[in-house]
């Protein structure tokens, strides 16, 4: 493999060319687990890189602050008819930066700040901007957090109706960066409905399966869908707002002129390539593929003795908890680096460590199954997980070396979508 697929860069630029082709050699030769990674398509890639960088576009398709938007308008406006069409909504926003920005937009679009907002506990698994402290959402606004049950590890819907009944939130969020299980949203809507809140479901960890129907739709339950489009949507980094027709005109004013200036035009053409892919009978296949891969990891992983969260997952993801092991997630995560398995460390429900260094490992089927490993693999995978956090306990650097040999040979085999033949 070479940095020559990037001459230009190479020739301007050799250091960061070097950068490049380095970071395409570990996506090829690593089994990447990290439940909110993919791997774009090479169209994808291609649409994102594109000279729609150069324009600027403050505005919306058809209402712009700038001329020459002529081939801009068509973009945008084709990856909003996509998103609306995929996700069955009335309206889609497409400009938000990224989900932090897009969540931030929703507060803005229906909240003040010192409002009450409720969202799950960031080390239960819910995500920063649903109102946690060190967040800007938990400190200009007053943040309140549900969890899940100590014995199931799952939402405990009562709990989270009488808290919001008691505190009445401007905004519910339900949804997260660590839950291996389905979300109830008709449940969510209902406690909503009775808290007289606005209910946004995040649905940034499971939009592709939602996309290819592998996860129940929130589209007739909330008021609000905020994803991001980089993770099993398969697109490039960005995000998307989605709502009802009486929720549009907050959600485009809070994003722009509220929020940001110009969108960034070359990802929304990547956004529009990849719901153009994600509406297709392929997609349907990976998404189903992704839980069934992810259903016979966990099973695999069980068997090699291992605790799950929740006992074992719904989706895409699966929250290893290592309490019971000698090894605590941040040296087993950098123990599977080492071996090729590149994973994230994170807290556990009711984690007994610190947020830095916590006691699970959370890991998930998107990327792998983005390169054709299917079913059959997930035993070899659990095995090697397995073998990895046992070294990781001997302090056997020769074991994961030996690992890391598997791991390469096998996904020399597997070509990764957008990337050179290693
Ligand atoms: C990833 C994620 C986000 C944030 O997305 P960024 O693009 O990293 O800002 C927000 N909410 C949830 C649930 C996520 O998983």
């Amino acid at each position: 493999m070479s940095a020559s697929r990037h001459p230009a860069l190479l020739s301007t630029d050799p250091e960061l060319a070097s950068f490049v082709a380095a970071e395409e050699v570990l996506q090829a030769q690593t089994l990447r687990l990290i439940p909110s990674e993919n791997y774009v398509s090479a169209a994808v890639l291609e649409a994102s890189g594109t000279v729609l960088q150069n324009k600027y576009s403050e505005g919306y398709p058809g209402r712009r602050y700038y001329e020459g938007q002529q081939n801009i308008d068509r973009v945008e406006a084709l990856a909003i008819e996509r998103a609306k069409g995929l996700f069955g909504v009335d309206h889609a926003n497409v400009q938000p930066y990224s989900g932090s920005p897009a969540n931030l937009a929703v507060y803005l679009a229906f909240a003040k700040p010192g409002d009450t907002v409720m969202g799950m506990a960031l080390p239960m698994g819910g995500h920063l901007t649903h109102g946690w402290g060190v967040s800007a959402t938990g400190s200009w606004f007053r943040g309140v957090q549900y969890g899940v049950r100590a014995d199931t590890g799952l939402i405990d819907y009562d709990a989270v109706r009488e808290q919001a009944l008691a505190e009445r939130p401007k905004l519910i969020f339900c949804g997260g960066t660590a839950l291996p299980r389905t979300i109830d949203f008709a449940a969510f809507a209902e406690i909503a409905k009775e808290a007289g809140s606005i209910l946004v479901a995040d649905v940034a960890h499971i939009a592709g399966l939602i996309a290819g129907g592998a996860h129940p739709s929130p589209a007739d339950h909330v008021d609000v869908i905020s994803t991001t489009t980089h993770k099993t949507l398969r697109g490039p980094r960005g995000a998307m707002l989605m709502c009802r027709e009486e929720h549009a005109k907050a959600i485009d004013k809070a994003v722009f002129p509220g929020l940001q200036g110009g969108p960034h035009n070359q990802t929304t053409a990547g956004i529009a390539v990849a719901l153009h892919e994600a509406a297709q009978p392929s997609f349907t296949a990976y998404a189903h593929q992704v839980v069934a891969s992810a259903k016979a990891l966990a099973a695999a992983l069980l068997q090699k003795g291992f605790d799950l969260v929740s006992g074992g997952t719904d989706n895409h993801l699966i929250l290893i908890d290592l309490t019971g092991k000698d090894v605590p997630g941040k040296i087993a995560a950098k123990a599977l680096d080492r071996a090729g398995i590149v994973v994230n460390y994170n807290t556990v429900p009711f984690d007994p460590r610190k947020p830095f260094d916590p006691s699970g490992v959370r890991i998930g089927t998107p990327s792998l199954t983005s390169r054709g490993l299917s079913t059959e693999h997930m035993p070899v995978v659990a095995d090697w997980i397995s073998r990895a956090v046992d070294a990781a306990a001997k302090g056997d650097e020769q074991a994961l070396a030996v690992i890391r040999a598997e791991v390469t040979d096998l996904m020399a085999a597997f070509p990764a979508p957008g990337l050179p033949l290693s």
